[in-house]
């Protein structure tokens, strides 16, 4: 049977028997699931239309939340992104469009659409965007359902080894979960190996411990829709600087252990508990009057 632990192990196997990371997570599948592989991939296929979906959706999204505070800023971005000249945009149309993507796919969740939870809700716009970059460069549909095994993996690991609930671990559980399963999936599309994978993960992993989880009046909109425009940028350069040979100096495994200990060491007041951070602003606070009531608790 195919099982690993952490992600040394999981890249160890890879390696040694020769096969791309995804192999080894479908295989593993295969075996705690008793299913087939056409049945898990087919699975997987259904997510990446749900996704490819909702990035559709949210790149033309003008439909703004219920309260107000989300809701076109994908359009907008996406508009941007195609200036050209000295309008271009700094990063190039290619990480814009993954931004716009993002918040697309998080505004999308914000007027309750159908969205895949990868690996939460709060954190959905990440990996479908990184998917949606590749495709654009070229990625096959066929090989951007089985990078998702990859991403699967990763989060996987993560998940029994650190945290992806922001209640539990604060936001680096979920949108630093996410751009680390995207960064990975993203090196493995463009044909990195599987200690190339790891390097991405620890690099995109490192750069958002501490994130924390403090959303405004309670709502799953201010800071997460854009925070997945900025996270899905992110796991593009430790995609790209894992791809360029850099290594993280603290190895992948590591990292998690004290993305761990970080979450634990994280007051509740910034897990999720929206009793912290920008959530207790002025501003926030005043945006929670006025949804819920002078003086009334969300
Ligand atoms: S701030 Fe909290 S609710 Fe928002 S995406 Fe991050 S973990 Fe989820």
């Amino acid at each position: 049977m195919i099982n690993f632990n952490n992600l040394a192990e999981l890249i160890y196997i890879a390696r040694e028997k020769s096969l791309p990371i995804h192999e080894i997570v479908i295989a593993r599948e295969m075996h705690t699931s008793l299913r087939s592989r056409e049945s898990i991939i087919k699975e997987m296929q259904g997510s990446w239309a749900v996704m490819r979906e909702s990035i559709a959706r949210g790149l033309d999204n003008r439909e703004k939340s219920l309260s107000g505070l989300t809701g076109g800023d994908a359009r907008r971005l996406r508009l941007y992104g195609s200036r050209k000249g000295t309008e271009a945009p700094y990063l190039g149309e290619a990480a814009i469009l993954a931004a716009a993507a993002a918040v697309g796919v998080n505004e999308v969740n914000a007027v309750m659409g159908r969205i895949v939870a990868c690996p939460t809700a709060g954190s959905c716009g990440i990996v479908p965007a990184a998917l949606y970059a590749a495709r654009q460069r070229g990625a096959s549909e066929e090989d951007l359902v089985l990078s998702l095994f990859t991403a699967a993996g990763i989060g996987m690991v993560i998940d029994q080894n650190a945290s992806i609930a922001g209640a539990s671990g604060g936001c680096q559980a979920e949108c630093g979960t996410a751009a680390g399963m995207a960064a990975g999936a993203l090196v493995e599309l463009a044909g990195g190996t599987p200690d190339e994978v790891g390097e991405a993960v620890a690099l995109s992993l490192k750069n958002l411990l501490g994130l924390v989880c403090d959303p405004v009046a309670g709502l799953v909109e201010v800071p997460c829709v854009k925070r997945n425009g900025f996270a899905v940028v992110e796991a593009m350069l430790a995609a790209d600087m894992a791809l360029s040979g850099i290594k993280s100096v603290i190895p992948v495994d590591e990292v998690i252990e004290a993305m761990d200990k970080i979450g634990r060491a994280l007051p509740k007041s910034l897990r999720e508990t929206s009793q912290g951070g920008l959530a207790v602003t002025p501003t926030a606070k005043r945006i929670e009057r006025g949804l819920y009531g002078q003086g009334q608790e969300k």
